[in-house]
């Protein structure tokens, strides 16, 4: 069995979708069945569908009405282009303008009551999907295949956090197999909302922006898939991300730590907790390009075998050793370093802790830590959107300590980045620090502070924002991996 998933790039207009469904069908002849479809929104919806309904709850009664139209000439646009049958297209027609109503009704009683709530945001953002996988159905039932779309609400249980619900997994692999498993015996393509899933008592919840990969790999570790393999607009997880390192090369395998690192620390290819259930059933994952698909072994192709143009990144968990210690260089920006720090700190215990038990109480993810080692000072990187929160939750659990002058500040600095070097075969060879920072130092590159796990499969730092490209492009090109097999 294979779960497929494909991003919104891959389902942006009708000739994208098309694409899709030519992929689907191809796969299908291939493997005779078991193939399980999973969709994000089309590019750039899920953005509109948040935007409109924040801008209703600040009071504006047009934007939502507005993002309705274009929605809803969007996706009958790409539908007139996958779809032949006139009574599929009325049927589908009417299904998109009905939650395309469900949106603007959404949108008005957020308008009434002027506010937002997570659990409201997660109902608006989940009808990208919802959009998506009923047409991806139509459009392969018009080439006659026999597909059906499912909603993950009525397979993926996760607990109440709205906006990054997680899932229980338990209840999830039970309600996914009686969901699915009866669409694969009768020879069905369940195509199914990705980044969307719902609680017990059936609130819908979202997985987190960019959680349609998490879907993918939730619904192979439930069904036991052979593999994974999410279609994207790049041909792989690449060295750096190509939009800043044109000459970056796609990676051919890569370990399960080092997808989670490189995700992790921005590679936006793979959302980072996609990795979770794949390592526990050792299922592995395959990134692969809808507009350069790997063309098969009996079409006399080469690039069906991984590493050739088009054969994608095979992502498990004993990859091919490889001559190279750095694999990928990637960088997250939008942060904030917050530092605290104070000549009294120095050798009294639990400082970290009241740190870090302030800000986790906030809900506030930390990216990155560093201490000096007199202990005068802890910093640790945040999103900037939150860095406002975690002063005032520092400032207030450090009270005392700022009086009695032990704490001499918290503070921010704002408009940062964090750059890593990720790979394997750094762990245990000397000289990749020096090569790191020597790079950056060749430059003029400044860093503000760095940081390395005891895995020693990455080094990350933090540079001011304006320096961010810049210093990817430097290490890249220290480490040779533009212009050098990987
Ligand atoms: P999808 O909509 O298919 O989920 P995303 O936009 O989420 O696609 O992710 C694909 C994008 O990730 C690419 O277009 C690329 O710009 C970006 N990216 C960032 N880092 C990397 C990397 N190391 N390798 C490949 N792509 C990367
Ligand atoms: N549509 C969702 C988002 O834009 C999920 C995804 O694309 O994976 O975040
Ligand atoms: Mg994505």
């Amino acid at each position: 069995m294979i779960v497929m998933k494909f991003g919104g790039t891959s389902l942006g207009d009708g000739e994208a979708i098309n694409r899709v469904v030519d992929i689907v069908c191809q796969t299908l002849k291939e493997k005779g069945g078991g193939i399980v479809v999973v969709v994000s929104a089309m590019s750039g919806v899920t953005d509109t569908l948040l935007s409109a309904a924040i801008s209703a709850a600040q009071g504006d009664a047009e934007t939502f009405r507005r993002a309705r139209w274009h929605l809803s000439d969007r996706h009958r646009l790409a539908m007139t282009k996958v779809i032949g049958y006139e009574e599929a297209r009325l049927q589908l027609m009417e299904e998109i303008e009905a939650l395309l109503s469900d949106f603007e009704n959404l949108c008005q009683s957020i308008h009434i009551l002027g506010e937002l709530t997570a659990r409201g945001s997660d109902a608006v953002a989940s009808l990208g999907e919802r959009l998506t996988a009923r047409i991806l159905a139509a459009a392969l039932r018009d080439r006659g295949e026999r597909a059906t779309a499912v909603e993950a609400t009525a397979a993926i249980v996760t607990n109440g956090q709205h906006g990054s619900a997680t899932p229980l997994m338990d209840e999830t692999r039970e309600a996914v197999q009686a969901r699915l498993l009866p669409l694969l015996a009768e020879g069905v393509i369940p195509v199914v909302t990705g980044f969307i899933a719902a609680t017990k008592e059936g609130v819908t919840t979202t997985l987190g922006r960019g959680g349609s990969d998490y879907t993918a790999a939730i619904l192979g570790a439930c069904l036991d898939s052979d593999e994974v393999w999410i279609w994207t607009d790049v041909d792989g997880v690449m060295t750096a991300d190509p939009q800043v390192v044109p000459e970056a090369r796609t990676l051919p395998e890569i370990s399960y730590a080092e997808a989670a690192e490189l995700s992790y620390f921005g590679a936006k290819v793979l959302h980072p907790k996609t990795i979770l259930p794949a390592v526990e059933r050792g299922i592995p994952l395959r990134i692969l390009n809808t507009f350069n698909p790997p063309i098969p072994p009996c079409q006399g192709g080469q690039r069906g075998v991984a590493g050739k143009e088009g054969g994608g990144t095979l992502i498990m968990a004993e990859p091919k050793p490889s001559e190279f210690t750095v694999k990928g260089i990637t960088s997250i920006k939008d942060l904030s370093l917050v530092t605290v720090e104070g000549r009294g700190m120095l050798g009294v215990p639990g400082i970290a802790a009241k740190v870090f038990t302030a800000v986790a109480q906030e809900g506030i993810s930390v990216l990155m830590i560093s201490q000096s080692s007199s202990e005068q000072n802890i910093c640790f990187v945040i999103r900037a959107e939150a860095v406002e929160r975690a002063l005032r939750a520092l400032e207030a659990a450090f009270e005392l300590e700022l009086a009695r002058r032990n704490v001499d500040r918290v503070w921010a600095q704002d408009k940062v980045a964090i750059v890593a070097a990720v790979g394997a075969g750094m762990k245990g060879t000397p000289g990749i620090a020096a090569k790191v920072f020597g790079a950056l130092g060749k430059h003029g590159v400044n860093v503000i502070s760095i940081a390395q796990g005891s895995s020693e499969y990455n080094i990350s730092f933090v540079v001011d924002e304006a320096d961010m490209e810049k210093a990817v492009r430097y290490i890249h090109q220290e480490f040779g991996l533009g212009g050098a097999r990987c």
